[in-house]
């Protein structure tokens, strides 16, 4: 896919080479406060004015807490302080983009995500809010708890930050055999996706169902997510139809195929248990990428209502 540069004005965090890869020992206090600050807007969407008084007081009770953690160690301070200052983005998503060549991969298709789902949030009245894009090498921290590498790129609803470790695109090419820049693209996308489900409220739909504590019910509707995910990838796609290389669409739907959960589980244990998917089946996942490819129209991905 030929995507331009970048956006220096993308919001782009960068927890890789900090703590010299000694990893964040005792980083529950910084993912600790990463987390209140994240928690913020869903207590104040969830709960009202109520609901943020309370979490303040939390937090100030908290923050007394991270000053005494801070003498143990330099690292967990600056977790916080270095969130807010992702704002500066600027030269910030530069260096932090062009580290390496997987690095410029995910800033650029992140950048054109973003611009996409702006205008399609804008032609349909609704307001968009920018995502951040955050790497990390190895061990990382998250709103969501702590990032590993292992865990694969994931979403954080809770800090609205898309968690990306660069080595997950070898791994895409060499364990799953999904090659080429777009498979790369579609696992933005797709993270990306899942910012939009929580813009809309799809997320907190689904995880209220999985609260519920049918687990057999809680992933089934996680299923219907990833797919939509998927889905909304391929809509990001078919809005930048005119940068498509040929090929493209296979890569996408080869990468498709090779993360659905009975392929992965029959690779993994050797046979296939439908109700532990959470991600859906190579042909479900391959349908749905498509199904966004064609139609361009985030309407046509409503996994939730019907077969899918
Ligand atoms: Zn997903």
């Amino acid at each position: 896919m030929r995507l331009d540069d970048f956006d220096p004005n993308i919001n782009v965090e960068d927890q890789r080479g900090q703590g010299g890869g000694s990893g964040f020992g005792g980083f529950g206090g910084g993912g600790g406060g990463g987390l209140l600050f994240g928690l913020l807007p869903l207590v104040f969407s969830r709960f009202g004015c109520g609901g943020v008084a309370v979490l303040l007081a939390v937090l100030l009770f908290f923050g007394g807490g991270l000053g005494m953690l801070g003498g143990g160690g330099g690292g967990q301070v600056g977790a916080p302080t270095q969130q807010a200052g992702s704002a500066r983005a600027g030269t910030d998503a530069k260096s932090s983009c062009t580290l390496n060549a997987e690095s410029k991969v995910a800033c650029n298709a992140f950048s054109s995500a973003d611009k996409t789902w702006a205008a399609i949030f804008q032609r349909e009245g609704k307001t968009f809010q920018q995502p951040k894009l955050v790497f990390y090498g190895g061990d990382g921290r998250s709103g969501c708890g702590a990032a590993q590498s292992a865990m694969g790129p994931f979403y954080c609803p809770r800090d609205q930050g898309v968690y990306l470790d660069t080595s997950f695109f070898g791994e895409l090419a060499n364990r799953f055999g999904a090659k080429g820049d777009f498979a790369q693209d579609y696992v933005i996308a797709h993270e990306f996706g899942h910012h939009i489900q929580n813009l809309l409220g799809t997320s907190d739909k689904v995880s209220s169902i999985q609260r519920s504590g049918n687990e057999v019910e809680g992933n089934k509707a996680s299923v219907k997510l990833e797919l939509q995910a998927d889905c909304y990838a391929g809509v990001w796609a078919a809005q930048n139809r005119d940068r498509l290389d040929p090929g493209d669409l296979e890569e996408g739907m080869t990468a498709a195929k090779a993360i659905g959960d009975d392929t992965l589980q029959q690779q993994s244990q050797g046979r296939v248990v439908p109700d532990s998917f959470t991600h859906g089946t190579s042909a479900q996942r391959m349908k749905w990428l498509r199904t966004g490819m064609e139609s361009g129209d985030p309407n046509a991905c409503d996994t939730f209502s019907g077969a899918i």
